[in-house]
């Protein structure tokens, strides 16, 4: 007989922005899940913020494929439509770039696509199953804009077309997701005389007509022109996950105006609230200012991997970087400081020497001082806690000392204990949190691996020292290995180091 997959001994509970609680999850189709996320507008270099939201939906990505659903993960790329500062007038984002550039509007796309997916991956993120362009769905982004107009929800003026807001709101509500009510925003709006075609002000394009210098256009049955932001997402994700589909996710910053829109094309098409849990990622802070392209306030991920920030004492691995964002739950905002990162590696080390002393554990006949499968589910509970990574983080900790006394010999594990003990850890490190064991892994930087050189070869010229009877040195070295942290033992297999 079949195993039962995991999710059904778990129940996992998801925080859904649009009711403000957190909600027993279930999907449309047992054991299926379709997720959502918007993607990066590719006009250029992602920077840790950025990042940050795409490294939380990978541990959501993550998560649920150990539960064993079956998951199709639509993550889009922005390559056209955008407005600068998602205005009503003037270039779009990309196009702008293109010109600042002097290359082609699709140069740019693909260089910042290939930057995007080589960050992502320097990060261990998990590509996901579907990664669709918006140039690449115009049709669909079309088909979906008469059905609203047949539907009386939109208007067109002067070749662009536009939501009808207003009306959209006598029949459902505008403003559900962001807990906002169209009688305060338009209270709060003050029009300026003669500004577009629109209506109102609340109402939104979904389709814009191409000024002559405009590059990217498409002809439309209104006018050569191009799709408005949101409507997109609307035409990729239904297009993939149908209609109705379980979880959309993106940054928090997202929420109003693009996904609150969102809403409101999937109800005015096809008379569905087309998302049943919607999730939203917190936004990574610098000095407590949101990491944001436009002010300047950002950190690029080579920054960190390669130093030459001033705000940087030295590089970090991405998984040491992923790790210090893996700390903080993503509902949570998250201050970037170099102390953090630091403290974070330490951490991340320490991690790492456990899982590496647990293969070394012999077992005995019965186990003392902890109650693994206890601590098992405790790390499940954790993630079905809304996916708390931190809270996880902290029960591997509790992990990490228990390991710890093991190899002092204070306490014992049975063989069977032990093989949870190793599952446990290698699936929540390596498979739900997607971190890396830098000093096992070519692939990463190899900062442990190179430190771990150094420190033998530092270990190799004390044991020199030593049988030359220079004890003066061979102190020097241990003493000031142990100011750093790191700490050397000598066994009778020779002399080992930890990393305090
Ligand atoms: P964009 O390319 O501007 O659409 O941004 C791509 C993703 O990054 C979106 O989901 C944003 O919400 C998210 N994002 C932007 N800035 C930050 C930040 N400082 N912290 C976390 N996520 C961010
Ligand atoms: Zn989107």
């Amino acid at each position: 007989m079949a195993m039962a997959p995991l999710y059904e001994s778990q129940e996992l509970k998801v925080y859904n922005s649009i009711t403000g609680i957190k909600e027993t999850f279930t999907p449309i189709t047992a054991g299926n899940i379709g997720m959502y996320v918007c993607g990066p507008t590719v006009y250029s270099n992602v920077h840790l913020g950025n990042c940050r939201t795409f490294i939380s939906f990978d541990l959501v990505f993550r998560y649920l494929k150990h539960l064993e659903y079956k998951v199709r993960y639509v993550r889009n790329i922005t390559d056209a439509g955008h407005l600068e500062n998602d205005s009503e007038d003037g270039e779009d984002k990309v196009s702008k770039k293109a010109r600042i550039e002097q290359l082609e509007p699709m140069e740019i796309v693909q260089r910042y696509t290939l930057d995007f997916h080589n960050v992502l991956a320097k990060f261990n993120n998990l590509p996901p199953s579907i990664e669709p362009t918006a140039t690449g769905h115009i049709i669909e982004q079309i088909e979906i804009i008469k059905s609203i107009i047949d539907n009386g929800f939109a208007y067109e003026a002067n070749g662009s077309v536009y939501f009808d807001v207003k009306k959209f709101n006598e029949t459902n509500k505008y403003g559900k997701l962001s807990g906002r009510n169209l009688e305060d925003m338009i209270a709060n709006t003050r029009e300026l005389a003669a500004q577009s075609d629109k209506k109102n002000p609340q109402d939104f394009a979904l389709w814009k007509k191409a000024e002559p210098e405009h590059i990217m256009r498409w002809p439309s049955p209104w006018s050569d022109g191009f799709p408005g932001w949101h409507l997109e997402c609307t035409a990729m994700s239904t297009k993939y996950l149908g209609d109705q589909f379980d979880i959309h996710g993106g940054g928090m910053d997202l929420k109003f105006p693009h996904h609150e829109c969102e809403i409101a094309q999937g109800e005015a098409s096809c008379g569905k609230s087309p998302v049943n849990y919607w999730m939203h990622a917190n936004m990574l802070t610098l000095n407590g200012k949101k990491m944001s392209k436009s002010t300047g306030n950002i950190i690029s991920p080579a920054e960190i991997f390669e130093g030459g920030n001033t705000a940087l004492s030295k590089s970090f691995a991405p998984t040491v970087a992923r790790f210090f964002i893996l700390q903080a739950h993503y509902r949570s905002i998250l201050d970037f400081s170099n102390d953090a990162l630091e403290a974070s590696e330490k951490g991340f080390y320490k991690l790492m020497e456990a899982i590496q002393t647990l293969e070394k554990i012999a077992p005995t006949s019965t186990t003392t001082g902890f109650a693994i499968d206890q601590w098992k589910q405790e790390c499940y509970d954790a993630m079905n806690d809304d996916f708390n990574s931190p809270i996880l983080i902290a029960k591997l900790f509790d992990a990490v000392k228990f390991i710890n006394n093991l190899k002092e010999g204070n306490n014992s594990i049975s063989t069977t204990d032990l093989e949870v003990l190793k599952n446990t850890m290698h699936g929540f490190v390596f498979d739900v949190l997607g971190l890396v064991d830098t000093q096992s892994d070519s692939s990463t930087s190899g900062i442990g691996e190179k430190l771990s050189g150094t420190v033998e070869l530092l270990i190799n010229l004390r044991a020199e020292a030593r049988a030359n009877k220079d004890f003066a040195t061979s102190d020097k070295i241990r003493d000031e290995l142990l100011a750093m942290g790191i700490q050397l033992k000598d066994g009778r297999e020779g002399t080992s180091f930890s990393i305090n």
